[in-house]
């Protein structure tokens, strides 16, 4: 039997919006047993939450945002990945600021401020979501499945014309030491030509060379070049993991993803749900109200 985890203690992350460009910072914090992961934003001095759950994502293109009806919260993943390979059971994630930081656009400055100060076992046995027969989601050539797998494996497929990318191929056994070397450094990545597109709309203000690969038409515009090979089909494994934490309990499965991106992963996230052998006892969160509670105020 594996016991619940969350932090040892508090921790926080700083850094600036992709989108606003501004100075924000998320403060990740230990929940009690049988909380799960949610989301927390501190609005004229009442803190309201959001539980990180299937169906409190708002919106899945490019990003995915999670909401409730007092806020949403846009590009989540990256913060959640480590949490899904650490096997994380029950966290606050406090978002000060307009939006997460983007860091150097992986998971690598989220997983070692968790690294930083350590898990603790909680005294709660984990509920797992098991897979016990195939399950599968599909939009034209793209597709989402999971296999029944002891343990959590997810191997990612993606294919672009663009020849620095090509076709790429990654499978990985996920653990906290596989994350930490294979996928945590894996940028975001985005072409030169959408990037513009994005700041004439106000968007992307704060991105750069610092939180992303970023290419133009032919090759990589980044001095240092790419962190890993395959750093592309990389970061849409942490990606993945990200919103596997919309389980609302670890997933023991094999993910096998076909230029799937966040809306694919959320409709079978919601498929693997919707089974009644894998309705696990989750309340939504969306309508939890947290008065400020002492876990809370520190
Ligand atoms: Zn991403």
């Amino acid at each position: 039997m594996f016991l619940q985890k969350t932090l040892k203690k508090e921790t926080i992350v700083y850094g600036i919006g992709l989108h606003t460009g501004v100075a924000c910072s998320v403060k990740l914090k230990p929940a009690p047993p049988d909380f799960g992961i949610h989301l927390i934003k501190k609005i004229n001095d009442q803190s309201y939450s959001v539980k990180v759950f299937a169906e409190n994502v708002k919106a899945t293109q490019n990003a995915t945002t999670i909401g409730g009806p007092y806020f949403q919260i846009s590009t989540v993943e990256h913060c959640l990945s480590s949490l899904a390979a650490l096997r994380v059971d029950n966290l606050f994630i406090e978002i000060e600021g307009p939006e997460l930081p983007v860091c150097d656009g992986s998971a690598r400055d989220f997983l070692a401020a968790i690294d930083a100060v350590g898990l603790v076992e909680q005294d709660q046995p984990r509920k797992y979501i098991y897979i016990h027969e195939p399950l599968s989601v599909e939009d034209g050539d793209k597709s989402a499945k999971v296999l029944p797998y002891d343990g959590l494996r997810i191997t990612a497929s993606i294919e672009f014309t663009h020849p620095a990318i090509q076709k790429q191929t990654f499978d990985i056994d996920v653990n906290d030491v596989s994350f930490e070397r294979e996928i945590a450094g894996a940028r975001t990545f985005g072409f030169l030509k959408d990037v513009e597109k994005l700041r004439s709309q106000g968007l992307a203000l704060g991105g750069s060379f610092d939180n992303a690969v970023v290419l133009d038409d032919v090759s990589v515009l980044n001095a240092e070049g790419l962190r890993y090979s395959e750093e592309f089909v990389r970061h849409k494994v942490l990606d993945a993991l990200g919103d596997l934490v919309t389980l609302g309990a670890p997933l023991m499965g094999h993910v096998i993803l076909n230029k799937a991106g966040h809306d694919l992963l959320n409709k079978l996230v919601r498929k693997i749900l919707s089974l009644p052998e894998n309705n696990i006892n989750v309340e939504l969160g969306e309508k939890v109200v947290l008065a400020p509670t002492p876990w809370i105020m520190g």
